[in-house]
């Protein structure tokens, strides 16, 4: 059944002037759009609850209880979604299905109900109807859905909230990287991202808030991403604190990127990416690769390029691995050509302006 969505109109929104300068120079999640869409939820986990009162709402601050679950036990999780507008005006999002399935996921895994896709989709449609103004025109930008959940209860005891609230809130987004250069990262040794039957899987804070101090690590040896291994399996590695990673191995015409272990995040990007590769006839392979294949690939020609992936960014060039005692040297100084054209033919099919042939596209607007 379609969920009803009330609405009430932001009374004091930003003056025309106000937004084209914003959109002028959007950057990344500096400002957010005049509207917001909440859903709460009341029930029990055990037995099922309801979603009740969607409402599209002036964007505002939540007033919660000090008490609320979320702010002692961390039960939340997120999505990260792109609308892009075409040449003709109308707006369309990217496999939304694929970040409702993973949303449904996370929220299983931190014990959180689970918003029907549909649901999910029309939420991020009755935002943009409301904000269709906010979504950026210009080349490679976009207008960033952020999605998210929370526990509301005001409980200290421990189990599952039996009320939660969903939000979507929205960011017109500027060109990640105009003409993107190779980026260090940095290897953490001391921390990990996840582990083993723990939430690598989910897309929730409590990831990103442990990914931290590896980051500031990084900054520290000038690197600002940082790469996790998986701390069971010696050397190979997983991902980095929010992208995936993928090698491409030019002289084989082979792409290969970590196998899903369940403490790597399975990335809406990462799938689409493994598919036109595939498309292109290279050999795709999901599995594990360590350290040692790195610093071998690289030093003998093999690995020609290694790029990070993420809805954000889409494609960003990797450079050099530093770590606390050791150097990988970068593969290739400036975009890589495959990876180059990778990105572009995905962001050609988010655009409009590259035929969808997979059926990735839904239209918002
Ligand atoms: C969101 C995220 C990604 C990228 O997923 P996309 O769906 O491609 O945006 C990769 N790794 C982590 C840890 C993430 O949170």
């Amino acid at each position: 059944m379609a969920t009803e969505f009330s609405h009430e109109a932001n009374q004091s929104p930003a003056t025309a002037e106000r937004r084209a300068e914003i959109l002028a120079n959007p950057g990344f999640g500096d400002y957010f759009s005049d509207h917001m869409v909440t859903i709460d939820w009341e029930g029990d986990y055990k037995t099922g609850g309801t979603w009740y009162d969607a409402r599209v709402h002036p964007y505002g601050p939540l007033t919660l209880d000090p008490a609320s679950a979320v702010f002692h036990y961390g039960q939340e999780i997120f999505e990260g979604i792109k609308g892009y507008r075409h040449a003709d005006g109308s707006v369309w999002t990217f496999r939304p299905e694929k970040n409702a399935a993973r949303f449904a996921n996370s929220a299983r895994r931190l014990s959180l109900p689970e918003l029907p896709a549909e649901t999910f989709i029309e939420s991020l449609r009755e935002l943009v109807k409301a904000d269709e103004a906010w979504v950026p025109t210009g080349d490679g930008e976009a207008f960033y859905f952020r999605p998210f959940m929370i526990a509301t209860e005001a409980y200290l005891g421990v189990r599952p909230a039996k009320h939660v609230q969903y939000h979507v809130i929205g960011s017109p987004a500027g060109n990640y990287f105009g003409t993107p250069e190779p980026v260090d990262i940095w290897l953490s040794t001391t921390y990990a991202r996840a582990g083993e039957g723990g939430t690598g899987a989910a897309k929730c804070g409590g990831n990103y808030a442990a990914s931290m101090i590896a980051q500031t690590e990084g900054e520290k040896h000038g690197c600002k991403q940082v790469i996790f291994k998986d701390p069971h399996r010696g050397d190979a590695i997983e991902e980095l604190g929010g992208m995936n990673v993928f090698f491409i191995f030019g002289k084989e015409n082979k792409i290969v990127t970590p196998e899903l272990t369940g403490t790597i995040l399975e990335g809406v990007t990462r799938s689409s990416l493994i598919q036109l590769a595939k498309d292109r006839g290279m050999t795709v392979e999901e599995r594990a690769i360590t350290l040692t294949e790195w610093r071998e690939g690289v030093a003998n020609g093999d690995i020609t390029e290694i790029f990070a992936c993420g809805t954000a960014a889409v494609v960003a060039p990797i450079g050099k691995l530093k770590a606390e005692d050791f150097e990988i040297p970068a593969p290739t100084e400036h975009f890589g050509e495959i990876s180059k054209s990778l990105r572009e033919e995905l962001v050609g099919i988010q655009t409009g302006v590259v035929e969808d042939r997979h059926g990735w596209m839904t239209r918002l607007i």
